[in-house]
Order: structure tokens, then sequence, then C-alpha cells
């Protein structure tokens, strides 16, 4: 059994100081679950116990290339001797906005923020402004960070399809209840159901808000006539499209998920891998949408374009551009993937991928779902016993299931090889704790 002697001691030091002991309610895995990083190197992190962890949270994804980077964290000390903020600009936002728009095509106008969370809270504002209209659409299933306008989720664990659509609830207390009014949530991969609300309520809708595949649920993925279709009906609609690549974007593609279905955002969202973990992000778009910003419309912050992630974002961003490292993680990722099918198949456990090789879904249900309504379909309590006993042996994966398991350019062969011994033994550990579990059930008579 790995100790987290020194982690759990740790917690109940840091929980009298910060709420739940952590920084953010996502670090917090239990009283005795909740892990301190000593820190990271490569594909690979150490608790402050000693114990090992090939990593493929990566930090919900920021980490593209390895953590600690040396390339990149040159680059970030050199950012450093620049002076940091100034409440002026410097000259590399226009060369690392240049890169951008290389990269991604819809990104002919570009702004920086720090956060995922404050890019889309750009990029919402902003399509209002535009649009002129208030109210926004989200897909079932997805999260677009931590402002009131997205802490709000479909209901669709407790949803009765005879009922209509499932309920749309605030995700967190403190939400304003008004917020409710103006936010509608649709399925992915029904453009029929798009349009019924477009239909209904198109005169107030101002941006539809999609991940196309959904970084936080699984990787399940909207297919290419899907955008098409959504491409279409929001140009009927007078809609904004904002594309959420905050988690695909620099990974899935040099020019994100909008180069791998063949669409082209009004507003798109950047942020994790664009300066391998250091914190920045982007807003960008199309010109006259983007134009907005400073005719009418606030955008800044003290922080923005700081010269430290700036600078890592430019190395980042050369790198992603010159070098061959996402073909090679998506390689890895197959590896991995094939790897884990043949463990589950010879098991006769029915299984599938979603995503992408480099933010893949495991899901354990022979057709890979299409929408957040299928995923309940899915052994997902197999899935948290199996994440549970990957931890006790090292492989370091989100308890849950709709996290997918992010590569980087540091995850080799090795670390794939060795991951794969350790899903094996996973595997079977899991396998025989469900049966005796069974086995006590049947013994003991009940059901
Ligand atoms: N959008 C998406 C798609 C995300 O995955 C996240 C974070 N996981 C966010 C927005 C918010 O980003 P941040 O945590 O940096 O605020």
């Amino acid at each position: 059994m790995r100790s987290l002697k020194k982690s759990n001691a740790h917690f109940q030091k840091a929980v009298s100081k910060l709420p739940l002991g952590v920084a953010s309610n996502f670090r917090y895995w239990g009283d005795k679950k909740t892990i301190y990083v000593r820190g990271g190197k490569g594909g690979r992190i150490w608790d402050i116990d000693g114990n090992e962890y090939i990593d493929y949270r990566l930090a919900y994804g920021p980490v593209i290339l390895g953590y600690a980077d040396d390339r990149v964290d040159a680059a970030a000390r050199a950012g450093m001797d620049v002076g940091g903020v100034f409440a002026l600009a410097t000259e590399l936002e226009y060369k690392v906005a240049c890169r951008i728009s290389e990269m991604v095509p819809a990104a002919e106008l570009v702004r920086f923020s720090n956060s995922g969370t404050e890019a889309v809270m750009a990029a919402l504002r902003i399509a209002r402004a535009y649009s002129g209209k208030d109210e926004h659409i989200f897909v079932e299933g997805g999260y677009h960070g931590i402002f009131n306008e997205v802490l709000w989720y479909a209901d669709v664990k407790h949803w009765n399809p005879q009922e209509g659509k499932p309920k749309i609830l605030p995700d967190s207390e403190g939400v304003p209840h008004l917020i409710r009014k103006i936010t509608h949530a649709v399925p992915l991969n029904d453009a029929n159901c798009l349009e019924d609300v477009l239909k209904k309520h198109g005169d107030r809708i101002g941006a539809f808000l999609i991940e196309p595949i959904m970084g936080n649920c699984c990787g399940i993925s909207a297919s290419r006539e899907y955008m098409q279709e959504v491409r279409a009906l929001c140009d009927r609609y007078g809609v904004v499209l904002i594309i959420d690549e905050v988690k695909t974007g620099f990974r899935v593609a040099r020019g994100g998920v909008q180069e791998l279905l063949g669409i082209r955002a009004d507003l798109c969202t950047l942020a994790k891998a664009v300066a391998n973990g250091y914190p920045i992000s982007i807003v960008a778009g199309r010109e006259d949408i983007m134009r907005k910003v400073g005719d009418g419309v606030v955008h800044g912050g003290t922080f923005t374009a700081h010269s430290v992630p700036l600078a890592a974002a430019d190395k980042t961003l050369e790198i992603l551009a010159e070098t061959d490292a996402l073909t090679s993680i998506a390689a890895n990722g197959e590896e991995l993937r094939d790897g884990i099918a043949s463990i589950l198949s010879a098991r006769g456990i029915e299984h599938s991928f979603v995503g992408h090789p480099a933010m893949s879904g495991l899901f354990f249900h022979a057709e890979a779902p299409s929408n957040y309504r299928q995923w309940l379909d899915s052994d997902y309590a197999f899935y948290d016993s199996l994440a549970v006993e990957l931890h006790e042996l090292g492989v370091l994966v989100e308890p849950d299931s709709r996290e997918p398991w992010f590569l980087c350019e540091a995850h080799d062969m090795k670390c794939i090889s060795e991951t794969l011994d350790k899903f094996e033994q996973a595997v079977d550990i899991t396998m025989n704790k469900l049966q005796d579990k069974r086995g006590k059930r049947m013994q003991s008579g009940s059901r």
C-alpha cells in the first residue's frame, strides 16, 4: 500500500488555514486521500511522501511538453528579467498574437487573459455586445470555468426522459438565480434540438458556447457534420459561435479542434497548453467581432500578458509549431489506447475510447457515447474503482471518469509501457475486489 502519511499530516495543518486544505475545490480528494506535491519533471510527479506517479491529469491539460520543460523554463526565466507587469504593453504581445493567428486561423485578433475562466467570460461578453442579445446556449456536460454565467449544469443524472429536457441547475451556491433565465442547454450532436431552441428563443440568444471535444466529459466529441450544422444555424440566427478550446487548443492539433473538424469559430478561447502550464489565456476571433473590444467592451486586467507567462507562451508555441511534438504525443496516445484495449479485451471487458489520443476518454461500454446522456450508460463505477487502484500503483488519473487522460511530449514509450503493466495489474485487482464483493453479497443473501 502506498503511504500518504506526510500528505495526511499536512492536510491537517493546511485545512486549518485553507478551506478543504487546498487552493481549488477539485484538488481535495478526501481527508485521507488529498495529495500534496513535491514536484514534477517530464511526465511524472512526486508527492511529499516520496510516491512517484506517471501523471495523466497533467494539471487538467496545460502540461503539453512535460513538467519543468528546460526549453520553456529558460524562456520564462528570461521573461522574469523583463520585469513582470507594467500596466503598459510590451512588444512580445504582438509576436505571440501573430503566432496564435498563424496556428489558429479563426484568431484574427487576439487578447490575453490569465485563466480559462477569464477568457470565456470575455468571449461571452464580446458576443453579447456584438449580437446585442443577452442569452446563450451551452452543451450538456460542458464545463467552461467558474464565473456565474457558466456555473450551470444539465442534471442528466436525475433526468427522466419522459419529462422533457434535463433541468438546468446551478453548480455552486452564490450564483445568482436570475442568470438561469439567460441560459439554455442542448445535447451534443443533435442539430434538431439546437434548431428548436433557436426557433423559440433565437431573437434573444447571442452566443452558442461549445467544446467540440468535451474535455470535461470524457472527451465526447462532436461530429464534423454536426459542427457544420452548428455553423450554419449560428449564421442563420445571428448567434456568435464560441468554440472553447481551453483544453483542446494547441493539443489535439496545432490549430486545435477547429483544424481537426474543419470548422471556424467566430470567437475562440485558448488557454491551457499555450504556455506549458504558465498562467495565460486567450480570447480571439473574427476581426469585426473582436473590434468591439475597446469600442464599447471592457477587457483587461492587472496581470494580463505578464512577461513570464508571455515568454513561456512564445517558446511553447514555437516548439509546437516547429517540431513534431503534437504528432508524437498523438502516436504515443494511440499506443496507450491500443495497449489498454488489448488488456481489457483479453478479459472480456467492454470499452471504447472517445476524444483524441492526446486527451482520451476511457469509457466502459462497447459503443462510444455521442453525448453526455449516453455517458450514464457506461460502467463508471468500474472506472471509479480502477482509478483508485491505479493511484496505489503510481498512475495518476482523475478519480472522475469524465476527465480525459492527458498526454505530454515527455510521456515516452517507457512511461507508456510502465503504465500498461500497472494498468493490467489494476484491472485484475479491481475485478477480484468486485468479485469478492459480489460473493459476499450473495453469501449474506442481500442484493
Ligand atoms: N473551459 C474549459 C473547456 C475548461 O476545461 C476549463 C478548465 N478546466 C475552463 C474553461 C476554465 O479554465 P480555468 O480553470 O483556467 O479558469
